[in-house]
């Protein structure tokens, strides 16, 4: 019944069924979702979600799954991924500043180079963050000093009843690595910036350096979620497990890296379960030895 539905909505192409998570996280770890689907447009999504409501089946939303931990059940119901007219980049620059206008299914590396490319500086900071506009202001991500806060004038979104609304970034509610989607529940359909204006080749420059950074310091070699843990306030999570001397540490196929002790990484084949414990792990010895209890950056799905 919710099938026959929703390919009225959806072209059947776009509907999988079943579909293994792991194929859709960095982590590459996640049991199957009911629906997989992909949405082109907000006419879809909103009938969508009014199909899901009448149904009763629960929906949620991905990015590019880079801040993602499922479980090894997977998740029941609707994953909902955003392309087609959601994957747009529109650009108009003035004498001293430009704007922005970016769909939440455009990964932050495209956004970065191509509004870099166009002469407006700012998100250099996103070039190397592996996730989506959307997931981006669900998690105010951040790297290097900028944030997304810094640059986003409004947001599109579309609540759970159905009804669009655009938010000033104020009304955001940013804070670190955390925004009133989180609370809301409503779904980031895009974002307006406005950027100063820069130097092409500065800002293309600074995106590289940031990017060997990165590879200089972070375990890219292996897949996982980036920082598993918060920053909690006057301390540094990846210090604080090193010291407790937990670098390398594993609990089956996961294990914190040797590289930089605040990232868990998916060594050997790891199971949604193996992260989780060895997480949990982690939190309890820096909590004994520190007195600090880390804070998961990471989103959990499903069942554990
Ligand atoms: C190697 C590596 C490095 C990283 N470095 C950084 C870093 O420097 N700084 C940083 O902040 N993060 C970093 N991350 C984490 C991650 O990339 C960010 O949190 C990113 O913003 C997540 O985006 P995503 O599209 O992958 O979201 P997902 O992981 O797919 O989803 C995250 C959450 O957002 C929700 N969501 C996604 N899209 C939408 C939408 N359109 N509307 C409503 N909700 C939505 C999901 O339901 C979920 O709850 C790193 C991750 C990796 C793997």
């Amino acid at each position: 019944m919710f099938l026959e539905e929703l390919t009225a909505i959806i072209d059947r192409s776009r509907i999988k069924e079943r579909e293994l998570l792991k194929g859709h996280t960095t982590f590459h770890i996640g049991g199957p979702a009911d629906y997989f689907l992909d949405v082109v447009n907000t006419e879809e999504l909103t009938a969508l979600l009014s199909l899901c409501g009448k149904e009763g089946i629960a929906w949620r939303v991905i990015g590019n799954g880079s801040n993602l931990l499922v479980s090894d059940a997977g998740v029941r119901g609707a994953v909902i991924r955003l392309g087609g007219e959601f994957g747009d980049i529109r650009i108009s620059k003035g004498e001293s500043e430009g704007t922005v206008t970016a769909g939440a299914g455009v990964r932050l590396a495209k956004l970065a180079r191509e509004t870099a490319s166009a002469g407006l500086a700012g998100l250099e900071f996103a070039g190397g963050i592996p996730g989506t506009l959307g997931g981006a202001l669900v998690m105010n991500a951040g790297a290097y000093g900028g944030e997304m806060k810094d640059y986003v004038k409004s947001v599109v979104m579309l609540k759970p009843d159905g009804t669009l609304c655009r938010l000033t970034a104020e009304e955001m509610e940013f804070g670190y690595r955390t925004s009133v989607l989180q609370k809301n529940g409503a779904i980031a359909l895009g974002a307006e910036f406005v950027l100063p204006c820069g130097v092409p080749e500065e800002s293309l420059a600074k995106i590289e350096e940031l990017n060997a950074r990165r590879r200089e310091k972070q375990p890219l070699e292996y897949p996982s979620a980036g920082s598993t843990f918060k920053r909690p306030e006057g301390y540094f999570a990846g210090k604080l497990i090193m010291d407790a001397g937990l670098r390398g540490y594993a609990v089956g196929g996961a294990a914190v890296s040797e590289k930089h002790c605040g990232f868990v990484i998916n060594k050997e084949n790891a199971s949604a379960a193996e992260v989780c414990a060895l997480m949990e792990r982690v939190r309890q010895i820096v909590y004994e030895k520190a007195g600090v209890l880390l804070e998961p950056e990471v989103r959990l799905w499903g069942e554990f």
